[in-house]
Protein backbone atom coordinates (compact mmCIF):
# COMPACT_ATOMS: atom_id res chain seq x y z
CA UNK A 1 0.00 0.00 0.00
CA UNK A 2 2.54 2.44 0.98
CA UNK A 3 4.83 1.41 -2.19
CA UNK A 4 1.66 2.09 -4.22
CA UNK A 5 1.28 5.53 -2.57
CA UNK A 6 5.13 6.21 -3.78
CA UNK A 7 4.11 5.96 -7.13
CA UNK A 8 6.09 8.58 -9.47
CA UNK A 9 3.83 11.31 -10.62
CA UNK A 10 5.21 10.53 -13.86
CA UNK A 11 3.61 7.18 -13.84
CA UNK A 12 0.28 8.20 -12.76
CA UNK A 13 0.76 10.93 -15.88
CA UNK A 14 1.25 8.19 -18.43
CA UNK A 15 -1.68 6.01 -17.05
CA UNK A 16 -3.96 9.69 -16.97
CA UNK A 17 -2.95 10.09 -20.52
CA UNK A 18 -3.88 5.95 -21.12
CA UNK A 19 -7.27 6.89 -19.96
CA UNK A 20 -8.17 10.17 -21.47
CA UNK A 21 -8.08 8.55 -24.55
CA UNK A 22 -10.94 6.41 -23.22
CA UNK A 23 -13.10 9.27 -22.09
CA UNK A 24 -16.83 8.72 -21.25
CA UNK A 25 -19.35 11.30 -22.60
CA UNK A 26 -19.48 13.00 -19.13
CA UNK A 27 -15.41 12.90 -19.03
CA UNK A 28 -15.71 14.70 -22.26
CA UNK A 29 -17.23 17.79 -20.74
CA UNK A 30 -19.87 18.31 -22.97
CA UNK A 31 -22.29 20.89 -23.28
CA UNK A 32 -25.49 22.05 -24.79
CA UNK A 33 -26.56 24.54 -26.84
CA UNK A 34 -29.88 25.69 -27.10
CA UNK A 35 -31.14 27.13 -30.84
CA UNK A 36 -34.61 28.24 -31.16
CA UNK A 37 -35.59 28.67 -34.09
CA UNK A 38 -38.78 28.98 -36.60
CA UNK A 39 -40.65 30.93 -33.81
CA UNK A 40 -40.79 28.07 -31.15
CA UNK A 41 -38.55 25.42 -31.89
CA UNK A 42 -35.48 24.50 -30.39
CA UNK A 43 -32.69 22.85 -32.12
CA UNK A 44 -29.97 21.40 -30.04
CA UNK A 45 -26.49 21.51 -29.93
CA UNK A 46 -24.16 18.97 -28.61
CA UNK A 47 -20.48 19.86 -28.13
CA UNK A 48 -17.62 18.50 -26.34
CA UNK A 49 -13.75 19.50 -27.44
CA UNK A 50 -14.27 20.74 -30.96
CA UNK A 51 -17.01 18.54 -31.81
CA UNK A 52 -20.81 18.88 -32.16
CA UNK A 53 -23.95 16.82 -32.61
CA UNK A 54 -26.92 18.70 -34.07
CA UNK A 55 -30.67 17.66 -33.65
CA UNK A 56 -33.69 18.40 -35.03
CA UNK A 57 -31.74 21.26 -37.17
CA UNK A 58 -34.95 23.41 -37.94
CA UNK A 59 -33.31 25.60 -40.62
CA UNK A 60 -29.52 25.61 -41.49
CA UNK A 61 -28.43 29.12 -41.23
CA UNK A 62 -28.35 29.52 -37.12
CA UNK A 63 -26.97 26.32 -37.11
CA UNK A 64 -24.14 26.59 -39.53
CA UNK A 65 -23.41 30.29 -37.82
CA UNK A 66 -23.24 28.45 -33.96
CA UNK A 67 -20.90 25.97 -35.31
CA UNK A 68 -18.75 28.70 -37.05
CA UNK A 69 -18.85 31.16 -33.78
CA UNK A 70 -17.72 28.18 -32.08
CA UNK A 71 -15.28 26.72 -34.07
CA UNK A 72 -16.99 23.25 -33.67
CA UNK A 73 -16.31 20.30 -36.29
CA UNK A 74 -19.95 18.94 -36.78
CA UNK A 75 -20.06 15.50 -36.44
CA UNK A 76 -23.08 14.15 -37.28
CA UNK A 77 -26.99 14.98 -37.69
CA UNK A 78 -29.76 13.12 -35.87
CA UNK A 79 -33.79 13.41 -35.98
CA UNK A 80 -36.34 12.60 -33.98
CA UNK A 81 -39.28 12.45 -37.34
CA UNK A 82 -39.55 13.70 -40.72
CA UNK A 83 -41.45 17.18 -40.13
CA UNK A 84 -40.14 19.68 -42.13
CA UNK A 85 -39.78 22.19 -38.91
CA UNK A 86 -37.11 19.12 -37.66
CA UNK A 87 -35.45 18.46 -40.70
CA UNK A 88 -35.48 21.79 -42.49
CA UNK A 89 -32.03 22.38 -42.52
CA UNK A 90 -30.86 18.85 -42.86
CA UNK A 91 -29.43 18.89 -46.52
CA UNK A 92 -27.82 22.47 -46.11
CA UNK A 93 -25.80 21.67 -43.14
CA UNK A 94 -24.69 17.68 -44.64
CA UNK A 95 -23.62 19.60 -47.45
CA UNK A 96 -21.84 22.30 -45.92
CA UNK A 97 -20.49 20.13 -42.66
CA UNK A 98 -20.28 16.72 -44.24
CA UNK A 99 -22.27 15.22 -41.37
CA UNK A 100 -24.31 12.26 -42.27
CA UNK A 101 -27.77 12.02 -41.18
CA UNK A 102 -28.75 9.63 -38.43
CA UNK A 103 -32.86 9.19 -38.20
CA UNK A 104 -36.15 6.85 -38.41
CA UNK A 105 -36.54 4.25 -40.68
CA UNK A 106 -38.60 6.78 -43.17
CA UNK A 107 -37.75 7.97 -46.57
CA UNK A 108 -39.68 11.46 -45.58
CA UNK A 109 -36.21 12.14 -44.24
CA UNK A 110 -33.96 14.46 -46.27
CA UNK A 111 -30.55 13.22 -46.82
CA UNK A 112 -31.25 10.14 -44.72
CA UNK A 113 -27.67 8.38 -44.30
CA UNK A 114 -28.17 5.90 -41.26
CA UNK A 115 -31.26 4.95 -39.85
CA UNK A 116 -31.75 4.50 -35.99
CA UNK A 117 -33.79 1.73 -34.39
CA UNK A 118 -34.92 1.37 -31.15
CA UNK A 119 -32.62 -1.33 -29.31
CA UNK A 120 -29.96 -0.32 -31.22
CA UNK A 121 -27.28 2.44 -30.23
CA UNK A 122 -26.32 4.93 -32.36
CA UNK A 123 -22.12 5.54 -31.76
CA UNK A 124 -20.57 8.85 -32.65
CA UNK A 125 -16.83 9.75 -31.15
CA UNK A 126 -17.55 7.31 -28.64
CA UNK A 127 -20.59 9.20 -27.55
CA UNK A 128 -23.62 6.56 -27.14
CA UNK A 129 -27.14 6.97 -27.91
CA UNK A 130 -29.94 4.92 -27.18
CA UNK A 131 -33.06 4.90 -29.56
CA UNK A 132 -36.40 4.76 -28.23
CA UNK A 133 -39.02 4.14 -30.66
CA UNK A 134 -41.94 6.70 -29.55
CA UNK A 135 -45.01 6.31 -32.80
CA UNK A 136 -47.54 8.23 -31.90
CA UNK A 137 -47.27 12.11 -33.90
CA UNK A 138 -45.40 10.23 -36.48
CA UNK A 139 -45.62 6.61 -37.22
CA UNK A 140 -41.74 6.44 -37.20
CA UNK A 141 -40.81 8.73 -34.35
CA UNK A 142 -37.76 8.15 -32.69
CA UNK A 143 -36.46 9.96 -29.68
CA UNK A 144 -32.68 9.53 -28.56
CA UNK A 145 -31.28 8.84 -25.12
CA UNK A 146 -28.10 9.53 -23.40
CA UNK A 147 -27.43 7.62 -20.40
CA UNK A 148 -24.08 9.24 -19.50
CA UNK A 149 -25.50 12.44 -19.28
CA UNK A 150 -29.33 11.38 -18.77
CA UNK A 151 -30.47 13.91 -21.45
CA UNK A 152 -33.18 12.94 -23.33
CA UNK A 153 -34.13 14.53 -26.81
CA UNK A 154 -38.16 13.67 -27.87
CA UNK A 155 -38.88 15.90 -30.50
CA UNK A 156 -42.54 16.12 -30.60
CA UNK A 157 -43.54 13.01 -28.77
CA UNK A 158 -43.17 14.05 -24.88
CA UNK A 159 -43.56 18.18 -24.31
CA UNK A 160 -42.58 19.94 -21.15
CA UNK A 161 -46.44 19.79 -19.59
CA UNK A 162 -47.54 18.05 -22.67
CA UNK A 163 -47.19 15.73 -25.93
CA UNK A 164 -47.57 16.18 -29.57
CA UNK A 165 -50.15 16.17 -31.49
CA UNK A 166 -51.44 11.88 -33.29
CA UNK A 167 -50.97 13.05 -36.81
CA UNK A 168 -50.74 9.67 -37.82
CA UNK A 169 -50.40 7.27 -35.10
CA UNK A 170 -53.19 6.08 -32.62
CA UNK A 171 -53.85 7.15 -28.87
CA UNK A 172 -52.98 4.28 -27.70
CA UNK A 173 -49.51 4.09 -29.63
CA UNK A 174 -48.70 7.88 -28.10
CA UNK A 175 -49.82 6.27 -24.81
CA UNK A 176 -47.43 3.08 -25.38
CA UNK A 177 -44.41 5.19 -26.24
CA UNK A 178 -44.94 8.39 -23.18
CA UNK A 179 -45.01 5.30 -20.84
CA UNK A 180 -41.62 3.55 -22.42
CA UNK A 181 -39.99 7.51 -21.60
CA UNK A 182 -41.52 7.21 -18.14
CA UNK A 183 -39.12 3.95 -17.22
CA UNK A 184 -36.29 6.31 -17.59
CA UNK A 185 -34.37 7.69 -14.43
CA UNK A 186 -36.79 10.40 -13.12
CA UNK A 187 -33.69 13.07 -13.53
CA UNK A 188 -33.08 12.74 -17.09
CA UNK A 189 -33.66 15.75 -18.52
CA UNK A 190 -35.73 16.67 -21.44
CA UNK A 191 -34.66 18.13 -24.25
CA UNK A 192 -38.21 18.79 -26.23
CA UNK A 193 -38.92 20.28 -29.52
CA UNK A 194 -41.05 23.18 -28.86
CA UNK A 195 -41.47 26.01 -26.28
CA UNK A 196 -45.00 24.86 -25.37
CA UNK A 197 -44.65 24.85 -22.03
CA UNK A 198 -46.83 27.71 -20.57
CA UNK A 199 -49.63 26.60 -23.24
CA UNK A 200 -49.48 22.94 -21.78
CA UNK A 201 -49.38 23.92 -18.49
CA UNK A 202 -52.46 26.45 -18.96
CA UNK A 203 -54.47 23.96 -20.51
CA UNK A 204 -53.57 21.37 -17.60
CA UNK A 205 -54.52 23.93 -15.09
CA UNK A 206 -57.95 24.11 -16.71
CA UNK A 207 -58.44 20.45 -16.57
CA UNK A 208 -57.55 20.55 -12.63
CA UNK A 209 -57.56 24.12 -11.64
CA UNK A 210 -56.99 22.48 -7.49
CA UNK A 211 -53.63 20.67 -8.56
CA UNK A 212 -51.09 22.82 -6.92
CA UNK A 213 -47.85 21.19 -8.40
CA UNK A 214 -49.30 22.19 -11.47
CA UNK A 215 -49.93 25.91 -10.14
CA UNK A 216 -46.55 26.37 -9.12
CA UNK A 217 -45.04 24.81 -12.44
CA UNK A 218 -47.05 27.12 -14.47
CA UNK A 219 -45.99 29.93 -12.13
CA UNK A 220 -42.04 29.53 -12.45
CA UNK A 221 -42.95 28.56 -16.05
CA UNK A 222 -44.63 32.21 -16.80
CA UNK A 223 -41.77 34.00 -14.68
CA UNK A 224 -39.04 32.55 -17.27
CA UNK A 225 -41.05 33.59 -20.14
CA UNK A 226 -41.61 36.59 -18.72
CA UNK A 227 -37.70 37.09 -18.76
CA UNK A 228 -37.60 35.27 -22.23
CA UNK A 229 -35.67 32.19 -21.63
CA UNK A 230 -36.06 28.73 -22.11
CA UNK A 231 -38.50 26.32 -20.11
CA UNK A 232 -36.38 23.97 -21.41
CA UNK A 233 -34.66 20.77 -20.10
CA UNK A 234 -37.27 20.12 -17.64
CA UNK A 235 -36.85 16.84 -15.43
CA UNK A 236 -39.16 13.73 -16.16
CA UNK A 237 -39.28 14.22 -12.25
CA UNK A 238 -41.26 16.90 -13.26
CA UNK A 239 -43.41 15.61 -15.88
CA UNK A 240 -44.59 12.58 -13.97
CA UNK A 241 -46.11 15.30 -11.70
CA UNK A 242 -47.36 17.51 -13.89
CA UNK A 243 -48.11 16.53 -17.09
CA UNK A 244 -51.12 15.13 -17.92
CA UNK A 245 -50.46 13.23 -20.48
CA UNK A 246 -47.96 11.00 -17.84
CA UNK A 247 -50.79 10.62 -15.20
CA UNK A 248 -54.06 8.84 -17.13
CA UNK A 249 -54.21 6.92 -14.19
CA UNK A 250 -53.74 9.02 -11.57
CA UNK A 251 -57.10 9.02 -9.45
CA UNK A 252 -57.26 13.01 -9.38
CA UNK A 253 -56.96 13.15 -12.90
CA UNK A 254 -59.61 11.08 -13.38
CA UNK A 255 -61.79 12.28 -10.93
CA UNK A 256 -61.29 16.28 -11.83
CA UNK A 257 -62.43 14.54 -15.41
CA UNK A 258 -65.66 12.83 -14.06
CA UNK A 259 -63.43 9.61 -15.53
CA UNK A 260 -63.15 7.57 -12.09
CA UNK A 261 -64.21 4.61 -13.83
CA UNK A 262 -62.33 5.14 -17.05
CA UNK A 263 -59.10 3.09 -18.42
CA UNK A 264 -56.13 4.48 -19.05
CA UNK A 265 -56.26 4.82 -22.21
CA UNK A 266 -59.60 5.97 -22.01
CA UNK A 267 -58.51 9.05 -20.15
CA UNK A 268 -55.59 9.74 -22.49
CA UNK A 269 -57.80 9.89 -25.09
CA UNK A 270 -60.09 12.45 -23.78
CA UNK A 271 -57.25 14.65 -22.47
CA UNK A 272 -55.42 14.78 -25.93
CA UNK A 273 -58.91 15.53 -27.68
CA UNK A 274 -59.46 17.99 -25.23
CA UNK A 275 -56.28 19.63 -25.76
CA UNK A 276 -57.15 19.50 -29.54
CA UNK A 277 -59.52 21.98 -28.95
CA UNK A 278 -58.18 24.03 -26.21
ZN1 LIG B 1 -43.63 17.35 -35.55
FE1 LIG C 1 -42.45 19.98 -34.40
Amino acid sequence: MIRFLKIPTTILGILLLCLSTNLSAKEKQMNITLIPALGDNYIYLISWENKGIVIDPAEASPVLTEIQNKQITLRAILNTHHHSDHVGGNEQIKEQTNSPIIGPDDRRIPGLDQVAKEGEAVSIDGITFQVLSVPGHTTSHIAFYLPEMKWLFSGDSLFAGGCGRIFEGTYEQMLTSLKKIATLPEDTQVFCGHEYTQNNLEFALSIEPNNPAIQQRLANVKQKRSQHQPTIPSTLAEELLTNPFLRSNDPALKQALGMENATELEVFTKVRQLKDSY
